[in-house]
């Protein structure tokens, strides 16, 4: 038996197998990435801490001696442990390195792939359907996000998928979940209109929806220029025709709302639905123009969907 078993055995350390599993799960509740594994790292001590280990099990050291060189290098068990967890997560394509990650977000970090995303759900006996609206990264989703945010902004943009393009439900399905990550995140997870801004209890969801501006139905693509971040309650609106935008990103409010009954559209005080014609009320945009939504979608809303 190697000096490493033994120690392992002795210390009665988790198996590789649980390790691998308690990773995948640890991934999931990191909304899909964790940092590489050091001291200090908060994930090395959470996962530590699922299977209750002790200080001696978290803090013993291995020894390795070189001889030639006369020097001793020692390595911490559990990180040991860890990696070879994660590095065999790698082989499966589970996830992915944090040298591959990091070609893609700049941050060195262990990512779920699909593959491993589909994993974490099964040992969390989740239905695999959550994956439309969990925030979860994953690799190959993260790859679309990164090319939707490099695409050129383009004076004639047209908001319209080419209807040859015949693609996969498993392509569709990734590409409605890059959208949905692009859009919420270009607008800081709050309503463009109201700004209502909440997470679930388990900090997972947000409340706030990615909107389509040229809808799905109508053909529109699934682009940060085609997307706005709206909550529940102003996603409906909008989709109805109560509200649209002007080229300059102000809110044009439906000439209906004035004939509403006086107790239609509101909130307790709140008249969610009056609100909206105040005069000059601009949504609030994202930090960066080249993500503001475009003109050529916004007039398509205007001319199509909104009810004057
Ligand atoms: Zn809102």
């Amino acid at each position: 038996m190697s000096y490493e078993r033994k120690i392992l055995e002795n210390l009665r350390m988790p198996t590789q197998k649980e390790v691998e599993q308690a990773l995948l799960k640890s991934l999931f509740k990191n909304n899909g990435v964790i940092k590489e594994f050091g001291v200090g790292e908060k994930v090395v001590e959470e996962i530590a801490d699922d299977f209750h280990l002790s200080e001696e099990q978290r803090a013993t050291y291995l020894e390795t001696i070189y001889r030639k060189e006369n020097r001793v290098k020692k390595s911490n068990l559990w990180h040991r442990l860890l990696f070879r967890a994660a590095d065999s997560l790698a082989k499966k394509n589970l996830v992915s390195r944090p040298t591959q990650t990091i070609l893609l977000t700049n941050k060195k970090e262990w990512m779920l792939t699909e593959d491993g995303y589909n994993q974490a759900l099964q040992l969390l006996h989740i239905p695999v359907a959550q994956k439309e609206i969990l925030p979860i990264k994953s690799y190959e989703v993260e790859k679309i996000v990164k090319k939707m945010q490099k695409q050129e902004r383009k004076e004639n943009y047209n908001p319209f998928e080419n209807k040859k393009v015949v693609k996969t439900t498993r392509e569709t399905k990734i590409r409605n979940r890059a959208f949905s990550q692009v859009i919420k995140e270009a607008y800081n997870f709050k309503c463009a209109v109201c700004g209502m801004k909440i997470y679930s209890p388990d900090r997972l969801q947000w409340e706030v929806e990615a909107a389509h501006i040229v809808p799905h139905y109508a053909n529109g693509k699934d682009d940060i220029w085609n997307g706005i971040a709206l909550c529940r309650l102003h996603h409906w609106a909008f989709d109805i025709g109560w509200f649209t935008l002007s080229d300059n990103f102000k809110i044009l409010a439906s000439g209906k709302i004035k004939n509403l009954p006086t107790d239609l559209g509101k909130l307790g005080n709140y008249d969610f639905i009056g609100q909206l014609t105040k005069e000059d009320l601009m949504i609030c945009l994202p930090e960066e123009k080249e993500i503001y939504p475009h003109p050529n979608a916004i007039k398509w809303h205007r001319e199509n969907i909104f009810s004057q």
